[in-house]
């Protein structure tokens, strides 16, 4: 029987119209995401935090934070090359995406004996930085390989697993976010760790569910996929040699088109990730974020309902890939079930605990929540945009996109105005930094995923992993000089201002933003039809 979906037969059993298995990845991500920003969100805090008081950092300078911040969330994004070339030609995506997990879980906990000495926190950090090569690459390849088709289906499911990475992404900040920088450094990043550690199980537990998806070359589940597999490959050949020699142009100008995104969306991520960093520092000591009467009362009930809505949304979700999978998959279910009931404890006790005082003071790492948040609440708008008249190209698209990062930038720049040069704290609204997440998050929808698909429909079949490679190499260079441009920010404000500092990352993605607009015409013709 031919099945609609790759994968196992329970595969084929739907939710949401999508096969279930997408929902195993679906919650493997998002807890993973759920400890890379988690992490992300406290490394810079712990690290430029006085060695002094009761949750003492290391009393870094700025700079270097900074730095080492670049290179750490640089080189996350470098090592998925290799981890993507290992799985193609060796060790299968799946046996990867569960290494993967296993060497990040060694990570976290290593970070979360960061009391004890400090080898053990960069040998998290390295542990960090390898298992993401393994994982991130593969489980995205995965997703794919679950559609038979190239269309709108497969972009739905991309798209869906993009909401996943949101949801961990929240919850991590939150609650890595909260604990650490409340409670203690090494209970947040521990915090980070577990949940790694839950999704990896669920994973390997549910993982028959890909049927061949992600086996190691050569591995086939059974005999008569390994003949049909071998006529189709056969065929193939056949048809690409003849295909070759007409379409080399074409390939040859596709991927110069994927060039060129990779180039630009290197500005995007560059002033982007300004989050976990410069802006991280900008909501520590220059926002103000004690709240007392009126404004605190607010902001609990809005904490409380940004909470605890999208919890009841993914609870709802693995709901129902329980009711398609239990029966098959008990032990991954139940896993995944514990990890629920966990989150779901310490977000009732954060909530309360927050309730019970008078006066509140927002978490600086709390910000960077409304960037998973506007996705998920945003992303069904923009869907929604581009499905109407107004569909504008993918270079257009990434041309906005760069617009909006700069205008969120102004924003920045605009509420740093009144700030003195070289001030080391100050006390602004914290409104600015809200606009300026918004207008980052509807850039971040321009450009993230529209830059997916293009490199899974632009790439040749063969050289759709290694796209992928290049892909994420862009965010390495993005995110490495992003981290050392951000650790400019002393010396820039001493001299120019805040205000300046934060004008850099208008005008250069704004300049970005024209020539992409320039180039549109050009980068149309060479993509052959593909939309
Ligand atoms: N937010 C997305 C993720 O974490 C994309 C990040 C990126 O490509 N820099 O996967």
């Amino acid at each position: 029987m031919e099945f609609k979906f790759g994968g196992s037969e329970i595969n084929q059993r739907t939710v949401l119209g999508h096969p279930s298995g997408l929902f195993v990845l679906f919650f493997t991500e998002m807890w993973e995401r759920f400890s890379y920003y988690g992490m992300r969100a406290l490394l810079v805090l712990f690290l430029v935090t006085t060695m002094l008081g009761d949750n003492p950092g290391w009393g870094w300078e700025r700079a270097d934070a900074l730095v080492l911040y670049g290179w750490y969330t640089g080189l996350v994004y470098l090592t998925p090359i290799i981890g993507g070339f290992i799985a193609d030609k060796f060790m299968g995506y799946r046996k990867a995406v569960i290494l993967g997990a296993l060497i990040m879980t060694l990570g976290h906990a290593s970070m979360a004996l960061e009391g004890m000495t400090s080898s053990f926190f960069y040998l998290g950090l390295s542990l960090l930085i390898i298992g993401n090569g393994l994982f991130k690459p593969n489980i995205s390849s995965m997703v794919g390989q679950l559609y038979k088709t190239q269309g709108q289906e497969k972009d739905a499911g991309y798209t869906i697993f993009y909401m996943g990475i949101n949801a961990g992404a929240f919850l991590g900040i939150l609650l890595c976010g909260y604990i650490g920088e409340k409670i203690g450094w090494h209970y947040g990043f521990g915090l980070a760790g577990i949940f790694m550690f839950f999704g990896m199980l669920q994973f390997y537990f549910a993982q028959k569910i890909f049927g061949n998806i992600g086996l190691t070359p050569g591995q086939k589940e059974d005999m008569d996929d390994v003949i049909e597999d071998s006529l189709e490959e056969i065929g193939d050949t056949i048809e690409e040699v003849k295909e070759e020699a007409e379409n080399s142009k074409v390939v040859r100008d596709r991927l110069t088109v994927i060039g060129i995104f990779s180039l630009f969306v290197i500005f995007f991520w560059w002033a982007f990730e300004q989050a976990g960093g410069s802006m991280t520092v900008f909501a520590a000591d220059y926002t103000d974020r004690a709240l007392v009467g009126d404004a605190a009362l607010t902001f609990k009930i809005v904490n409380t309902i940004i909470t605890v809505v999208p919890m009841l949304v993914i609870t709802w979700v693995l709901l129902m890939l329980f009711k398609q999978t239990f029966e098959k998959f008990s032990l991954s279910n139940i896993f995944l079930a514990v990890s629920f009931v966990i989150i779901w404890g310490i977000v009732i006790w954060m909530l309360n605990r927050e309730f019970q005082a008078d006066t509140t003071e927002v978490p600086a790492s709390w910000f960077s929540v409304l960037n998973s948040l506007f996705i998920i609440l945003f992303a069904p708008v923009i869907g929604k945009i581009w499905e109407s008249k107004y569909n504008p190209s993918g270079p257009m698209k990434f041309a906005i996109g760069l617009l909006l990062v700069g205008i969120g930038f102004a924003v920045l720049a605009y509420g740093a105005l009144a700030i003195p040069d070289g001030a080391k704290t100050a006390s602004v609204s914290l409104m600015f930094l809200v606009f300026a997440y918004f207008f980052h998050t509807m850039g971040e929808l321009c450009v993230s995923p529209v830059g997916l698909s293009y490199v899974s429909k632009l790439a040749p079949l063969k050289f759709v992993g290694l796209m992928f490679g290049v892909w994420f190499t862009a965010n390495f260079f993005a995110n490495l000089l992003g981290g050392i441009t951000g650790s400019f920010i002393d010396p820039i404000s001493e001299e120019y201002g805040l205000s300046t500092f934060f004008l850099i990352f208008t005008i250069i993605p704004i300049g970005a933003a024209i020539i992409m607009m320039l180039l549109n015409p050009m980068m149309k013709r060479k993509m052959h039809g593909i939309e």
